[in-house]
């Protein structure tokens, strides 16, 4: 029997940003010539990979800021930075960040236990399997669980906004079927800051959460790529992707005079 498709809320979060972009990065192979490496998706992935290592238990590496600044060193992406001086830049920033954040974790004595990092689980959603990574997972003294994302980009964040974040929501729905019959958390972690923010989300949003999410897989598996459109709209300008819409007549139709002259 064939696999089922899979949609991770990365896969999710680019279609509602643009099915087009969907398209070229999941869907047509001659998007792959045009992808490129983004710096900030790897200064996100070297400082997830010492955080993770830093709250594995089973890990006995990185315990300290010294050790922590020592594994981003060994492990530091440059993918995606213009020069080896920028990427030396944001390596120094790494650096604080990290000493900063393990300073203030070791110094508030968090009572949570940490359960498991970095943990993937998987979720029959009918016509589709939902996947996701999920950056820490803690148990709370009243046995609460916490589901921990870490975010290196921003410096705090919105209680509404993560009400209805997508990967957040998506790991509500994975861990509970991993943990049935446990209340549940989400925290996010500003790492530039330390920041975080913590909602409950309540059983009805979630199963309103898990029916869209349930159509919205069911549009993206039955989509008709062949007839999709590009429109122009306020993320182009710095999408990977722009060439291959450009060849579009619609697309530079509707974009008027967003494009630069050249362009036409
Ligand atoms: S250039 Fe615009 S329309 Fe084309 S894939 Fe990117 S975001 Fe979508």
């Amino acid at each position: 029997m064939a696999r089922k498709p899979t949609l991770s809320p990365s896969r999710i979060t680019t279609y509602l940003a643009c099915p087009v972009k969907y398209m070229w990065t999941y869907v047509d192979p001659r998007g792959k010539w045009f992808a490129r490496a983004k710096s900030y998706y790897s200064f996100g992935s070297s400082l997830h990979a010492v955080l993770q290592k830093f709250h594995d238990e089973g890990e006995t590496g990185v315990q300290t800021k010294e050790q922590a600044v020592a594994a981003l060193e060994e492990s530091w992406v440059t993918a995606g930075y213009s020069s080896p001086e920028e990427a030396q830049e944001a390596l120094a920033e790494g650096r604080e960040l990290l000493e900063a954040y393990i300073e203030s974790h070791l110094a508030s004595a968090p009572e949570a236990k940490t359960l498991y990092v970095e943990k993937q689980l998987r979720k029959d959603m009918g016509e589709f399997v939902l996947m996701g990574r999920i950056d820490r997972i803690d148990e709370l003294p009243d046995g609460r669980i916490e589901i921990v994302d870490y975010k290196s980009g921003r410096s705090d964040t919105d209680p509404n906004d993560l009400l209805n974040d997508i990967a957040m929501n998506c790991y509500h729905l994975l861990l509970r079927e991993f943990m049935p019959g446990k209340r549940m958390l989400s925290t996010i972690v500003a790492v530039r800051t330390g920041s975080r923010t913590t909602v409950e989300p309540t059983p009805d949003h979630l199963e309103s959460f898990r029916q869209d999410i349930i159509a919205l897989g069911a549009e993206i598996l039955h989509r008709d790529w062949e007839s999709l459109t590009p429109v122009w709209k306020d993320i182009c300008p710095e999408c990977d992707f722009i060439e291959l819409c450009k060849k579009h007549p619609a697309f530079v139709e509707s974009a008027g005079g967003s494009l630069p002259k050249e362009d036409f």
